[in-house]
């Protein structure tokens, strides 16, 4: 039995926001019980959480492992020690690892290797393609019998307009979501920045807004066509945001995330070829920057992910076009989202939905995204007013390559249990159970 005493208890899926107590046993949650100490004499671990949000656990819906076949950038012990000091109970994985995720007996590999070396809970996604080819598709009901939980061939582009309507088709007669990472090859290939003026200036090859944007909309109309559900990964313009919006209107199943990089910084910070600031969809203009943002205030994008993309020096202090793209983000996706707070712009309970409640709800994970008794008991305990600064030295993930560091930051996850087990704690009397 373990009490979490005496905190700001948040539910965003009930709207509940009061002082209580959860009471956790066999990796559920009991009862939360109204006000700020539990009555009578608890027998179990107390955890204090007098003037900490008490939040359901976090799950980060957008995360490269890197587990199996590229274990000198991340694997799945570092990746979940990441994903727990950051705050997350949960990472959604990506399939580009090697050999890819578009086969059952991998599948179960990540499902395997989480359970008995993991410190969040790891859900899959299976690759739409086979090798990630565009070519030929995956069986996803047999797939999502070995685990996954949703369709992507993220890191690449589903290029052939038919083959992604026949997947939509597919994934329909099922309900299973498809994750796109949405790029028209043509007009991106070769570039490696946001194409504008700073791109220009440094002599480096663009990626136009429109590159992402047709992909967009091609993708709507699809899901358009056929009915089916489709997810937008790491919105990164102003369109994006707009044309998503519109398919909302249109009651259309197409929701959207961004990651904190596209709210937090813009294409300036490639300056000094800095390649720490190189990703796909590249950082864009103010104009866009401000535009995330407003698409997470009014509620058009659905969820904050990670977009955790780990690489070694030897991909990443090298020749800007040539560089890997990407950045990792477990450890600061949260802090980077709570300085939204500091502006009035969100809510905690919006930063909870964000963070939790949506994730889950887009992909349909049992048991995850609220607080509230029989959920299971995995919980997230912030400290909205924590002052730490992010440094090279505390990152849990094998890469480095973040534009982070020595970023002062206000707001983090102090502890995180994950299935009743303590995966993560900086509190006083409170040791982390792994
Ligand atoms: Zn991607």
């Amino acid at each position: 039995m373990l009490l979490i005493e005496g905190g700001r208890v948040i539910d965003p899926g009930s709207g509940k926001d009061e002082i209580g107590s959860v009471v956790i046993a066999e990796g559920k949650i009991m009862d939360i019980l109204p006000g700020a100490g539990a009555p009578g004499k608890f027998e179990g671990r107390v955890i204090d959480a007098g003037g900490k949000w008490v939040l359901p656990g976090l799950i980060d819906m957008h995360v490269h492992l890197r587990d199996p076949g590229y274990e000198w950038k991340e694997d799945i012990r570092s990746g979940t020690a990441a994903a727990a000091s950051g705050g997350f109970s949960s990472v959604v994985c990506m399939a580009n690892t090697n050999p890819v995720n578009d086969h059952p007996e991998v599948t179960r590999y990540i499902r395997e290797k989480a359970a008995s070396q993991g410190t969040a809970n790891v859900f899959p996604v299976a690759a739409v393609t086979r090798g990630m080819e565009g070519k030929e598709m995956t069986d996803f009901a047999e797939l999502y019998e070995a685990g996954a939980v949703a369709f992507s061939d993220d890191g690449k582009p589903i290029r052939n307009p038919l083959l992604l309507r026949r997947a939509l088709e597919y994934a329909r007669a099922f309900d299973f979501l498809i994750l796109e990472h949405a790029e028209e090859h043509e007009l991106s290939e070769g570039g490696a920045a946001n194409e504008g003026w700073t791109a220009f200036r440094l002599g480096i090859p663009g990626i136009p807004h429109a590159a992402e944007e047709i992909a967009i909309a091609r993708d709507i109309l699809l899901a358009r066509q056929t009915g089916g559900r489709i997810h937008i990964q790491h919105i990164s313009t102003k369109m994006g945001v707009d044309l998503l919006r519109m398919a909302k209107r249109a009651g259309l199943r197409v929701t959207g995330e961004t990651a904190p990089h596209y709210f937090t910084l813009t294409d300036a910070a490639i300056e000094g070829y800095n390649t720490n600031a190189k990703m796909n969809p590249p950082l864009r203009g103010e104009e866009d920057r401000m535009a995330v943002l407003e698409g997470i205030v009014d509620g058009t994008i659905d969820a904050i992910a990670s977009d955790h993309a780990p690489h070694d020096v030897y991909t990443k202090r090298c020749e800007f076009v040539g560089a890997s793209n990407g950045i990792i983000g477990l450890e600061t996706a949260l802090p980077l989202s709570m300085a939204l707070l500091a502006g009035g712009k969100v809510s905690p309970a919006r930063l909870a939905d964000l963070f939790s409640a949506a994730p889950a709800r887009i992909l349909g994970l049992k048991g995850k995204g609220f607080l509230r008794r029989g959920a299971d008991a995995d919980v997230t305990i912030v400290d909205p007013d924590a002052e730490w600064e992010f440094r090279e030295s505390d990152v849990r993930s094998k890469s480095q390559n973040s534009p982070f560091f020595g970023w002062k930051m206000k707001g983090r996850a102090v502890a995180v249990l994950c299935r009743g087990r303590i995966t993560h704690s900086l509190l006083h009397g409170v040791p982390p159970d792994v």
